[in-house]
């Protein structure tokens, strides 16, 4: 580890957090403290610009009405209008949906897309509702969110436990208060709504090109590899696919019900076809032997790609991973106090805000084309995005070299310093 980063994480890093909002900080502040960024600006970056907190009264299908908590936060828009998914858990809070809109905003920056980074969350368990219940909650929030969404100003996305089909809902909602159609209020839309080609794909794809580009980095042959992938929704089984499809040997999948580990290999295809004909879960899967999450993330692999949740390495587990390289789906799946014990292991993190770009660079380009009217090929949106993810990893990958910090660190100076530029030449007040 560089001295600078030592001496910075010393400062920053006292003790083991799992609040997703203070890991954040924690990576923040050794970033801003290597390039010494001014107070001004790191106060203005530390805090979100705005954060809404709504209360959503739903009528039940029993005829009751039930009250729901919402968030959206917009941590910065010094570089365009602010983007970032909406989540459906029962985890979500304030403290999370503040680090992953922060994590949107560095994001973006690292993406190199002219957005600012946002997020937005329900605190609901989404499969414990029926269809009516989840259109009419998802028809409130966007009701709550009307002055704050806009083409221009605030532009949501799917996230856990969303997909087209809520974005769909939202832009129906949205474009009737509004009178008048706006497709490009939210993106990861249906096609037939002015979705892109390649966005269902998108953050998946990316995950695999951040694979392979560090992969190259250390001489790793995707062909003689292998991986472990945690979570096996959007994120998770469209890496898997496209890992295996690039000759890795997936030899564990899992999700909230299970982990499934096979030393043969796991059809990822079979996998996706079980899950979509097994209400969405692996529950049940026969395709390798049950063993749970954490063995999971300790497996002797090359790969492992946490594409679920946050804090799923950990001060206490980051010890026992065995892989070369974890590549970060998820946002946040690693602590700050687990970064420490990585990095001391020799192992390689792209992180998050580098690594799972691939979906808002996409995002991004559904957007330019609702605005445009004009439609690209899902092959022209590969190219960008793949050129985009590639661009990006070898920006990070310098600063790391540059600075001699991991590439988490590396990542957060690489935004840092750009969104500090736009923040200080806009100017204070
Ligand atoms: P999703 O709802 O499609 O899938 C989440 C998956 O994680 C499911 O398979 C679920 O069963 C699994 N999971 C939940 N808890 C788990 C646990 N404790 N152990 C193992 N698996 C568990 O969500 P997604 O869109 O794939 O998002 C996953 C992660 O990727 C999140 O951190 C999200 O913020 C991040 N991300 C998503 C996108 C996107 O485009 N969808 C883009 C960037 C980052």
């Amino acid at each position: 580890m560089a001295v600078a980063e030592k001496a910075a994480q010393k400062q920053a890093q006292p003790k083991e957090t799992t609040n997703p909002y203070e890991s954040m900080i924690q990576r923040f502040d050794v970033a801003a403290k290597i390039i010494g960024l001014d107070e001004e600006t790191y106060n203005i970056l530390k805090t979100p610009q705005r954060q809404y907190v709504v209360s959503l009264p739903v009528a039940m299908d029993n005829g009751k009405v039930q009250v729901f908590e919402g968030y959206r936060i917009i941590h910065n828009t010094s570089r365009g209008p602010s983007k970032g998914g909406i989540r459906y858990a029962l985890e979500v809070n304030q403290d999370e949906v503040k680090a992953l809109a922060a994590w949107m905003t560095w994001k973006c920056a690292i993406a190199d897309i002219p957005y600012g980074g946002a997020k937005g969350g329900i605190t609901v368990d989404a499969s414990k509702l029926s269809l009516g219940e989840l259109e009419r909650l998802t028809r409130a929030y966007t009701r709550a969110m009307v002055d704050v969404f806009g083409v221009d100003k605030d532009i949501p996305a799917p996230d856990v436990a969303t997909g087209p089909r809520e974005m769909a809902w939202i832009v129906d909602e949205f474009s009737r208060m509004q009178g008048s159609f706006q497709p490009g209020v939210v993106t990861g839309k249906p096609l037939h709504l002015g979705g892109s080609e390649g966005r269902v794909e998108a953050t998946g794809r990316g995950v695999n090109t951040a694979a392979l580009e560090a992969m190259r980095q250390m001489r790793l042959d995707p062909r003689k590899a292998t991986a472990a992938v945690q979570g096996f929704g959007n994120v998770g089984s469209i890496s898997a696919k496209y890992m295996e499809d690039a000759g890795l040997r997936i030899v564990a999948i899992s999700d909230h019900t299970g982990a499934f580990s096979n030393s043969k290999g796991i059809s990822i295809g079979d996998a996706i076809k079980y899950r979509n004909a097994n209400n969405g879960v692996l529950k049940g899967f026969t395709g390798g032997k049950l063993i749970s999450n954490e063995e999971l993330l300790a497996l002797d692999v090359d790969v492992l790609a946490p594409c679920a949740l946050e804090n799923q390495i950990r001060q206490a587990n980051a010890a026992d991973v065995k892989a070369q390289l974890i590549v970060e789906g998820a946002n946040g799946p690693t602590t700050a106090g687990a970064d420490k014990i990585l990095q001391e292991k020799g192992i390689i993190v792209v992180p998050d805000i580098l690594a799972n770009g691939g979906g808002v660079t996409v995002s991004y380009m559904e957007w330019t084309q609702n605005r445009f009217g004009y439609y690209y090929a899902e092959d022209e949106i590969n190219k960008r995005a793949d050129r985009s993810m590639s661009r990006a990893f070898e920006n990070v990958w310098a600063v790391g070299k540059k600075y001699k910090v991991s590439m988490r660190i590396a990542a957060y100076i690489f935004a840092l310093e750009k969104v500090a530029k736009a923040v200080q030449s806009r100017g204070h007040y």
